[in-house]
């Protein structure tokens, strides 16, 4: 891998439904991507930022921006023109830059949002988008609902994280050099082309040759299933990795996963 990069993860989120359902478990979702790469050695240095009207009460200054900022830039942020459905995503990157100001000068931008992002032409939707270091990651065609399938709600909202996790797994991968692979478990399987694809993606695989990250991931949606009832209120606990390869011990993450804690504290 290259030099060590910056990579700013913002959830901006437009509906308060959608902060008050996911927030929380999104939030843990960013969490979990840092503690994936940074696993043995700093790969990547991540900062963090909950873009929305209202936000989870455990996040403080600086993971939430003032909420002043907020109010003076939302109606920018969210201005569309005509009767459109969709946002194209370098309007979204470019507003969200603008009202993080200073902050938004990272390398990489990685912005998580309840909206619906403009798919190329003759696609019905899009998962991600966006050029190079900024990519805009799309939660509403990872919700059940969007397909008319309902879903108890814990369900649904582990359904979605995971999903959101895989594509952000994904994006960063491929942010810090990873090359895309032809491994349906693996986050950088080359061929995304629906959203289940993404329930499938539970790991990195032994084919990009990185032997301290290979085979390490996350449960999926059923194995998590029968712990999830306290996921939004323990999340920080949650955070965990799952050697998905061999049982071996996974020490440094668990170390790791500590100062998420003290972060949802601050
Ligand atoms: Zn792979």
């Amino acid at each position: 891998m290259q030099e060590i990069r910056s990579i700013l993860q913002v959830v901006l989120l437009r509906e308060e439904s959608a902060s008050r359902e996911l927030g929380a478990a999104l939030w843990a979702t960013l969490q979990e991507v840092e503690l994936l790469y940074n696993t043995a050695e700093l790969r990547a240095k991540f900062d963090r930022v909950y873009v929305a009207k209202t936000r989870p009460e455990f996040l403080k200054e600086p993971f939430v921006l003032p909420q002043a900022t907020v109010n003076a830039g939302w109606t920018q942020l969210w201005s569309k023109s005509g009767q459109r459905r969709t946002y194209d995503t370098e309007t979204l990157y470019s507003r969200t830059r603008q009202l993080l100001g200073e902050r938004g000068r990272s390398d990489a931008l990685m912005i998580v949002t309840d909206q619906e992002i403009t798919p190329p032409p003759r696609w019905r939707y899009m998962i991600w988008g966006g050029s190079g270091n900024e990519i805009v990651i799309s939660v509403a065609p990872t919700d059940p609902r969007y397909w008319g399938i309902q879903a108890e709600d814990s369900v649904r909202v582990l359904t979605i994280k995971h999903r959101i996790r895989s594509a952000c797994c994904s994006v960063v991968g491929v942010e810090l050099g990873l090359e895309r692979c032809q491994n349906p478990r693996c986050f950088l399987y080359s061929s995304v082309d629906s959203v289940t694809t993404l329930d499938e993606m539970v790991c990195l695989g032994p084919e990009h040759k990185l032997p301290k990250l290979s085979g390490l991931g996350f449960e999926s949606v059923e194995e998590s299933e029968s712990e999830s009832r306290n996921l939004l209120v323990n999340f920080a606990k949650k955070v965990g990795l799952v050697k998905s390869a061999s049982a071996k011990d996974v020490q440094e993450p668990r170390a790791l996963g500590k100062s998420f804690e003290s972060e949802a504290s601050a």
